[in-house]
């Protein structure tokens, strides 16, 4: 999971794209980095570390221009690295120069590197987003492509899930796998220009109106004559005819306040709440207790069915990043200590409903559930508002060993122990289904293992 952003038309793009950025750091916290071109020259500055942290007021001066590309890494392709970190560019002394930042996962990275070293492309990374402005350029280069045919190209031989942003000195361009796995939204401003993310939030904090989400297969060009809306490549599209939209960005990874595949994040939420709740009938509790933030609109779904009330017993510390994002066990074990406290005298003696999202390791709400102990509580009930995790994705998540995922290990009766809770349950398929306005538009491959791109 990354996000991504692409700015065309401001003169202060890069601050632009920093403020955007921002709003979408919780999509990658590891690294972040910013393309501009000002039409002559396509400058680039990347680092490890946050938004605020990476683009201060000095390094921001030292990036003009009217175009910008930027990204929030969240690694999975290849180590969190400074050379892994995107946009990548590619420039050349007398000719063109390319910048590309992408948000997901390839399925066939391997193939299509070993097709291009043989084309003596050279690469200095081990991220995705490198072979695809790559594979881009050595179209446009090398088989005297132009920008929309090399898109092309890449959308029949790269497989996986991608939406990217990608600039010359002159144009901004954006497109997205054929599945539109992972979100992509843009729009237009008062002032005329044009803003492209991975989520709607990032677009309202930039002032844009009018949205809407870049289509399956799709090509937008954006130029000094206007924006060209090319539309799905029409014999790609129609090799798949239908989308398989990540399940997991309305459960877990989007913010509440965005709006994508034809949904309210929050509403979605809301209504497995509400599910939860109808899968409860009869339990009796003290109040309900989300695990900020992401069960936060589940609590308050499940709240609203039931009766219970709804107790913010559970405090994050918004300074810390999000737990299951960090890349190694160690940090995130530390992370959980400092991430979470409880409310003083509240739990004494209560019956408490608490809602997560999802069990991934499953170290997370263990640690969460012995806390609430601690401080006194009389039983846990927890729910859970996703299927159980079983398989790995291959699209832009990093779950790349099955055996890390709790519900793989063990039975749920042996869940439900280690975590030490006195009950557990998880939402049902069907339930999932049914938060849904379109349920067969989506990947459920990580709960069901039916994958909509077999890994090559
Ligand atoms: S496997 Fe799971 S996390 Fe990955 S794209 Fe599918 S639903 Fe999303």
């Amino acid at each position: 999971m990354c996000g991504i952003i692409g700015i065309y038309g401001n003169p202060e793009a890069a601050r632009m794209a920093a403020l955007g950025m921002f709003a979408e750091q919780h999509r990658g916290q590891e690294s972040c980095g910013l393309a501009v071109s000002d039409g002559k020259v396509i400058h680039l500055y990347k680092s490890m570390g946050l938004v605020k942290e990476v683009f201060t007021d000095e390094v921001l001066k030292t990036l003009p221009g009217y175009i910008a590309v930027g990204h929030v890494r969240y690694p999975t392709k290849g180590a969190a690295t400074k050379f892994n970190t995107q946009p990548h560019l590619v420039e050349t002394l007398f000719g063109p120069s390319y910048a590309l930042a992408s948000n997901g996962d390839l399925v066939n990275y391997d193939q299509i590197r070993a097709r291009l070293e043989a084309e003596n492309v050279y690469f200095n990374s081990d991220n995705d987003g490198e072979l695809l402005v790559k594979y881009l350029a050595w179209q446009i280069i090398a088989k005297n492509k132009d920008v929309v045919e090399a898109i092309r190209c890449l959308m029949k031989d790269i497989k996986g899930a991608y939406s990217c942003v990608f600039c010359t000195r002159k144009e901004l361009y954006m497109f997205r796998d054929p599945l539109s796995i992972r979100p992509m939204i843009w729009g237009k401003n008062i002032n005329g220009d044009v803003v492209v993310a991975s989520e709607s939030c990032v677009l309202d904090i930039l002032d844009v109106n009018g949205r809407s989400e870049v289509p399956a297969a799709g090509i937008i060009e954006v130029n000094a004559d206007g924006v060209k809306v090319i539309g799905n490549n029409p014999a790609q599209y129609r090799q798949q005819n239908h989308h398989s939209y990540c399940v997991f960005e309305h459960i877990y990874f989007s913010r509440p306040d965005s709006y994508h595949f034809g949904e309210n994040v929050f509403e979605v939420r809301e209504d497995i709440g509400r599910k939860l709740a109808e899968q409860d009938k009869g339990l009796e509790a003290d109040c309900v207790v989300p695990v900020p933030d992401s069960a936060n609109f589940m609590a308050v779904g499940y709240s609203a069915a039931s009766g219970i009330p709804l107790s913010l017993g559970l405090i994050r510390n918004h300074y810390i990043g999000r737990t299951f994002i960090k890349p190694e066990q160690t940090i995130r074990d530390e992370s959980v200590r400092q991430k979470f406290n409880v409310l003083p005298n509240f739990f004494k003696g209560k019956k408490v409903v608490l809602v997560d999202d999802s069990i991934v390791r499953g170290t997370t709400i263990r640690k969460i559930v012995r806390m609430i102990k601690l401080a006194g509580a009389e039983e846990i009930h927890l729910r859970i508002g996703s299927p159980a995790i079983c398989y790995s994705c291959y699209y832009g998540i990093d779950t790349p060993h099955r055996e890390e995922l709790a519900a793989n290990r063990y039975s749920l009766e042996e869940i439900k122990e280690r975590i030490g809770v006195n009950s557990l349950k998880y939402l049902d398929m069907n339930s999932l289904r049914e938060c849904l306005k379109e349920p067969d538009e989506y990947c459920y491959a990580c709960f069901d293992g039916k994958y909509p791109l077999e890994k090559e």
